[in-house]
């Protein structure tokens, strides 16, 4: 799918950066660690809005 929104996460389980994808609702990016499988979910805060680039997950 071109310009499909992402970003980048760092899996703080294994140290590695990774992309992840905007689901189908648009209402948040969800993402496996390409390591060990931990899922990444990260829903899209409205009032914040996205301005940060690389989020964490634990
Ligand atoms: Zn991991």
């Amino acid at each position: 799918m071109r310009g499909r929104k992402y970003l980048s996460v760092l899996f703080e389980c294994c140290n590695v950066y990774r992309r992840i994808y905007i689901n189908r609702e648009g209402t948040a990016y969800v993402g496996l660690c390409p390591k060990c499988g931990l899922r990444a979910h990260i829903v899209i805060d409205k009032d914040e809005g996205t301005d940060r680039r690389i989020f964490r997950v634990r």
